[in-house]
């Protein structure tokens, strides 16, 4: 057994931090008049829950707590369905760093493994961003129920309340949904795939998938983008005999435009613009898909040594079993493998995903609340929740901000069309949840502010002038 290194320095540098800037705040949230619960509920204790959480907890905001369905220390992708070795973003990214340094990546590297370790290090295997997470987690000594799903959350005047898997119910006065890539609507499957293909001939990649049982077998691969190539390439490693994989494009993308419009004006403005603008920009973006890491692909044609063929201009019109077999039937041909990989990715659409069952007819889109001109073929981005500024849902045939479900904030993919890939990637996550906390905290406040105007008028904490001959304690009443 490896024993992990210890984190005790990178703790001890972050406290001394958080010392100097006076952080966190003292708890001061009052509860509502008649409701008792929690301030904030997280679902999902990925990144971005544990990005929003440490927010929320420096502002004082400590009545909180996460769920996250799984077990500790794989929450998200990174050491469950992320097939890649090392993360596909460079190592200097300051990760959930909340404009902390010792809470950058880097500081948690230095002090975990050394400066030199850090000079040498390429880009970041998943298992070592898993383990700054997870630090993350315990250095703010979160409040996460792991293997505890939440099935679903139904919306009042008062708050919001939580249902369990295990039928306990819980209340918030807000809710935080931060449940990653596939947690608006699960993953995207084409429907010309035999959904009765799964599981026995056909997995998508955020499946456990089991290589081992695929050696010596001819695996399709369908799709051409990162996590594709990643269960390309495991599947090669591990002793696959054939892969195959298909691609629509006529060639692969080439340039990851997701780098290129990461700063300040795109992270904190885009909520801002017109919403004709954040269409077309969100439209360019859909038209222009990152193409995966070179050094993936590198990987892949390394443990491939001619058993990988990548099949651009394929245009698939359906895939289903016969005679024990995945067959692929393109316009011109059939082909024949024994597995097929589903990379198609995710999909939007808050109607499919159970956790909205109660609210989901409710709930404003953009297709509610725009209308662009013709564009049938980008259907699929007008099922994104049209969001207001702390992230909060809409409702339909309500003035924003006019509704119960403003308790609501989606912090996932959800929130690209209403704000670019800041609750999306590593990136932005500090400006995302550092806006999420700021609009709970004011929104927190004004709605128990008579509380907050008593205790002002009832504080008499520090009388200044006690030590001079001025001193006057005025009577009450
Ligand atoms: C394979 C892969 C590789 C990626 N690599 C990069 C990269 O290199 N760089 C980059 O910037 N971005 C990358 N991303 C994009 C993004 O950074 C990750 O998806 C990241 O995990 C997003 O964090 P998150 O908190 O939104 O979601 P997650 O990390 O997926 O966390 C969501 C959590 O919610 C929990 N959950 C979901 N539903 C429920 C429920 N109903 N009840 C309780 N818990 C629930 C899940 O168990 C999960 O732990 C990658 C994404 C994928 C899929």
């Amino acid at each position: 057994m490896t024993t992990k290194p210890s984190t005790v320095l990178a703790t001890e540098r972050l406290r001394e931090e958080l010392a100097y800037l006076k952080l966190p705040s003292a708890a001061w949230s009052h509860p509502l008049q008649g409701t008792g619960g929690l301030d904030v509920a997280i679902i999902g204790a990925g990144m971005f829950g544990i990005a929003a959480a440490v927010a929320l907890v420096l502002k004082g905001v400590k009545n909180i707590r996460l769920f996250d369905r799984s077990e500790q220390g794989r929450s998200g992708p990174w050491t469950t369905y992320a097939r890649m070795h090392t993360l596909r973003s460079p190592k200097d990214l300051p990760g959930l760093s909340l404009g902390i340094r010792a809470l950058t990546f880097r500081a948690w590297y230095e002090a975990v493994y050394s400066v030199e370790a850090w000079e040498a290090l390429y880009k970041i295997p998943n298992g070592v961003w898993q383990d700054y997470l997870d630090w993350i987690a315990h250095a703010f000594e979160l409040p996460i129920e792991h293997q505890t799903r939440i099935r679903e959350f139904s919306v009042s005047p008062q708050g919001v309340t939580l249902l369990r898997d295990d039928d306990a119910s819980l209340t918030a006065r807000r809710l935080v949904i931060a449940t990653g890539r596939s947690g608006a609507g699960g993953v995207s499957v084409p429907s010309f795939i035999d959904p009765a293909l799964f599981p026995a001939r056909a997995a998508h990649t955020t499946h456990a998938i089991d290589f081992s049982a695929l050696a010596g077998r001819h695996i399709a691969v369908l799709g051409a983008g990162s996590s594709a190539w990643d269960n390309a390439a495991t599947a090669l490693e591990q002793g696959a005999a054939r892969v195959t994989m298909y691609a629509r494009r006529s060639y692969l993308p080439q340039i990851n435009k997701a780098r290129g419009y990461i700063y300040p004006g795109f992270i904190s403005g885009w909520h801002a613009l017109p919403a004709a603008d954040q269409w077309a920009v969100a439209t360019y973006l859909d038209d222009t898909p990152p193409p995966p890491p070179h050094e993936t692909v590198l990987r892949t044609l390394a443990a491939g040594e001619g058993r990988f063929e990548l099949r651009l201009n394929s245009r698939i019109e359906s895939v289903y079993q016969e005679g024990g077999q995945v067959r692929v039937k393109l316009a011109d041909r059939t082909d024949e493998a024994d597995f097929l990989i589903v990379g198609t990715g995710f999909q939007v659409d808050l109607a499919r995903d159970p956790l909205f069952a109660r609210v989901a007819d409710r709930v404003a889109l953009w297709r509610d609340r725009f209308e662009p001109a013709g564009e049938a073929k980008y259907r699929h981005l007008g099922l994104y929740p049209w969001l207001g500024s702390g992230f909060e849902l809409q409702e339909i045939g309500k003035a924003d901000g006019a509704s119960e479900l403003n308790r609501v904030h989606v912090l996932n993919h959800a929130a690209s069309l209403s704000f670019g890939s800041i609750a999306s990637d590593i990136p932005a996550i500090s400006a995302a949840a550092e806006r999420l906390a700021q609009q709970i905290v004011s929104q927190l406040f004004c709605e128990s502010f008579s509380a907050h105007q008593q205790q002002l008028v009832d504080w008499e904490l520090e009388w200044e002038l006690e030590k001079t001959p001025y001193f006057h304690r005025p009577q009450k009443g």
